[in-house]
C-alpha cells in the first residue's frame, strides 16, 4: 500500500513538473537582439562568431501571437543593439522600446511595404495588440529584394557602431550578396514554365514572394493562428481549389493544419508545411545545421514549384 501511495505521489510530482517545466527560452543577455529570423540571418552573417545574436522570439513561437515577458524586456534593456521592423510587433514591445532608449536600428524605412488586399483580409487582423496599420502586410522578408536592401543598410549601420569589425563586414556582406543573388536566378529559374499559377497557403504570408516572382496566392487563414474560417470561406476555398485545379494546400509550421486536412479531405488534394522565416521552427540541437535564409528559401520553392506543377 505504502508503495502504491509512494507511486501515486511520484506520478503527480512528474506530471506537476512537466507542466510547469518552462519552455526553453534565450538568456537575457546578448550583444544583438533581431525581430525576425530574416533579420537574424543577415546579422548573424555579418557579425563575427563572438557576438552573441539571438532572436527575439523563442524558437518555434508564431509571431503574431508573442506576447514579450520580463526577461524579453530585460534582454533589451542590456542590448548593444536591437535591429527591428516595427509591423506585425506587439505594441507593448515598441512602447517599451521607444520609453527606455533601447539601442536600436528601426528598419522600416528601409523596407518595400506592401499592403493586404483589403477585400480579401479584412476579417483577419482582429489580433489583439500587434501593429498593423494601414493593413500592412509585416512579411517582406519573402521577396529576395527586400532582403538584399535591409542587409546593405544593416552592414553599413554595423559598420558604423562596430568600426573595428568593418573589413569583416564589408568580406561578409559581399558573401551574403553574392548567395542572394544565386538565390534569386534559382527562383527564377524553378518558374519558367508552371502548368498552375497559383498556389493555397493556411496562413497569408506569401504575398511579396507571389508578387516578387510572378504567381498569385490565396489565403485561407488571414494572420491570426486561432482563427478558424466560417463556413462560407470554406466553401469559397473548396471551390477555387477545385476550379484551379490547386493540388497542394500549404500551412505553416508553427499554425494547426486541421483547418487544410479538411479541406484537402474534401477535395483530394495534399498538405504540406511552408516556412514563413519569421522564426525558425524549434531551436537547432547539436550538430544539426543551422537553417539559413537561404536554405529555407530554397526548401518553400521546390515545394511551391512542385505544387504549381512546374517544369
Ligand atoms: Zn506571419
Amino acid at each position: 500500500m505504502v508503495r502504491i501511495l509512494g507511486l501515486v505521489v511520484a506520478v503527480i510530482l512528474l506530471v506537476v513538473w512537466l507542466v510547469l517545466m518552462p519552455k526553453e527560452r534565450p538568456t537575457v543577455h546578448a550583444d544583438i537582439v533581431t525581430s525576425n529570423f530574416a533579420l537574424y540571418d543577415a546579422v548573424r552573417h555579418l557579425m563575427p562568431p563572438e557576438i552573441d545574436v539571438q532572436m527575439l522570439l523563442p524558437a518555434g513561437q508564431d509571431m503574431h501571437s508573442f506576447e514579450p515577458t520580463p526577461d524579453d524586456f530585460k534582454r533589451l534593456t542590456h542590448v548593444q543593439l536591437f535591429v527591428y521592423t516595427s509591423y506585425g510587433l506587439p505594441v507593448t514591445l515598441l512602447d517599451f522600446v521607444a520609453q527606455n532608449e533601447v539601442a536600436q536600428l528601426r528598419m522600416d524605412s528601409e523596407i518595400e511595404w506592401r499592403q493586404f488586399d483589403k477585400h480579401r483580409h479584412q476579417h483577419a487582423h482582429g489580433d489583439t495588440g500587434h501593429v498593423s496599420q494601414a493593413s500592412i502586410d509585416p512579411h517582406y522578408w519573402l521577396d529576395v529584394n527586400n532582403q538584399r536592401n535591409s542587409l546593405i543598410y544593416i552592414a553599413t549601420m554595423l559598420q558604423e557602431k562596430f568600426p573595428a569589425y568593418a573589413p569583416y563586414i564589408q568580406e561578409q556582406k559581399l558573401d551574403y550578396l553574392a548567395e542572394l543573388e544565386s538565390l534569386e536566378e534559382h527562383i527564377r529559374n524553378a518558374f519558367v514554365q508552371c502548368e498552375i499559377e497559383s498556389f493555397v497557403v493556411s496562413h497569408d504570408a506569401f504575398n511579396y514572394f507571389a508578387h516578387a516572382y510572378g504567381m498569385s496566392t490565396h489565403a485561407i487563414q488571414g494572420l491570426s493562428p486561432q482563427a478558424q474560417p466560417d463556413p462560407a470561406t470554406m466553401e469559397a476555398v473548396i471551390e477555387m481549389v477545385e476550379s484551379e485545379r490547386i493540388a497542394t494546400l500549404f500551412f505553416e509550421s508553427f499554425v494547426s493544419d486541421t483547418v487544410a486536412q479538411t479541406i484537402a479531405a474534401q477535395t483530394g488534394c495534399k498538405v504540406d508545411m511552408l516556412h514563413t522565416l519569421a522564426n525558425i521552427d524549434a531551436p537547432v540541437s547539436e550538430g544539426q545545421a543551422q537553417p539559413t535564409y537561404s536554405s529555407l528559401m530554397r526548401e518553400n520553392v521546390a515545394k511551391i514549384a512542385q505544387a504549381r506543377r512546374c517544369q
